[in-house]
């Protein structure tokens, strides 16, 4: 494999296209809407014909990304689609694609992701699991074009890259992250502007939904998992939404002697009743929880991964200890 070729690959067709679409996966985190955006900024800065697709149910958006602003956002495929090169950006796997229009034969997709199982569903596929965040491959691709990092791009990309490091702090950190973030505050980021928005000055609601899911902890195997559970009732309870629940698996995995943290949520909406959410994180260099992930419908990266169930929360719990067990 060699990346160099991906990516010039890649460089190649954003060069040359005239009209694109740019779209992310479902639920989408930090680092999907900050390469997003900044992707998007880049291309018309180039002077070309760019829209982003998110399907509408995706809004609100978490209330961390509040102040961005998606101009130029469609949520219904435009007329033109079969003339717009498509550009997936941090998206593992195309059933992490909400909407039918975006998964036909015959569309012309660049694949732009860090996912080690990136399914490669692309026409041409820049997966580079060294980079940290999509936005480091995004920021990569913008020099490489020679756009300029206008405050609004830097303070995309910081934020993809804040998020999917957990500020600096899971593996893959490296020094391209640092020099990235260097970078980006010398072209206007405020860093503590940004993580006041990101990890600050957020609802009443959050502190309540935590409290729930910080009194429903449960340790299985001395610890070695630790486990919060949220049900639908709890959100009812605290008027939370779905994305209100980020960050809390963050909580499970500080404690001593856990290799595996999970949070595990009850989905709100009708027609997912019964299924439930499940976010895993090693803290183990030992366990790859992509794997379990992956075994069980989802995927992710070996130290965060995801995947939605219709076991029960017993079920569920005996089956991540087998998985984890195997894994130890
Ligand atoms: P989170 O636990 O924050 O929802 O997701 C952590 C990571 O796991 C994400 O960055 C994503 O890579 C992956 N992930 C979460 N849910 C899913 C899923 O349902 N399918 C796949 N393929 N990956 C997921
Ligand atoms: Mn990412």
């Amino acid at each position: 494999m060699s990346t160099l070729t991906e990516a010039d690959e890649v460089l190649a067709e954003l060069r040359q296209a005239g009209k694109l679409l740019l779209t992310t996966h479902e639920n989408p985190d930090g680092d999907a809407l900050g390469s997003l955006l900044a992707m998007h900024w880049v291309l018309e800065q180039l002077g070309k014909d760019s829209v982003m697709f998110m399907s509408p149910d995706e809004f609100p958006l978490p209330y961390e990304y509040r102040d961005m602003v998606f101009e130029g956002l469609v949520g219904a495929p435009p007329e033109d689609l079969d003339e717009r090169t498509i550009v997936f950006l941090d998206c593992g796997n195309i059933d992490r694609m909400p909407v039918d229009f975006l998964k036909g034969e015959g569309l012309h997709i660049l694949n732009v992701d860090h996912h080690h199982d990136n399914t490669r569903f692309g026409t041409v596929n820049l997966v580079d699991p060294e980079a940290s965040c999509t936005a480091e491959i995004v920021w990569r691709l913008a020099r490489e074009l020679e756009a300029e990092l206008t405050p609004g791009i830097a303070d995309a990309m910081y934020i993809g890259l804040v998020t999917d490091t957990g500020r600096f702090s899971y593996e893959n950190t490296s020094p391209d992250s640092h020099r990235m973030a260097a970078e980006l505050i010398e072209a206007g980021v405020d860093p503590h502007l940004v993580s006041r928005r990101l990890y600050e000055d957020l609802p009443f609601r959050r502190l309540q939904l935590l409290q729930r899911a910080l009194a429903s902890v449960e340790r299985h195997d001395e610890g070695i998992i630790t486990l919060a559970s949220l049900t639908r009732g709890d959100f009812e309870a605290t008027d939370a939404l779905e994305t209100d629940s980020e960050g809390i698996v963050d909580h499970m995995r500080a404690v001593e002697g856990t290799a595996v943290a999970v949070l595990v949520r009850e989905l709100l909406a009708e027609d997912r009743r019964g299924l439930r959410k499940v976010s895993l994180r090693a803290t183990d260099g030992r366990v790859d929880v992509s794997r379990i992930a992956g075994a069980l419908g989802g995927g992710g990266h070996p130290q965060a991964a995801g995947f939605t169930t219709e076991l029960s929360l017993d079920e569920l719990v005996n089956r991540l200890r087998t998985e984890v067990a195997a894994q130890l």
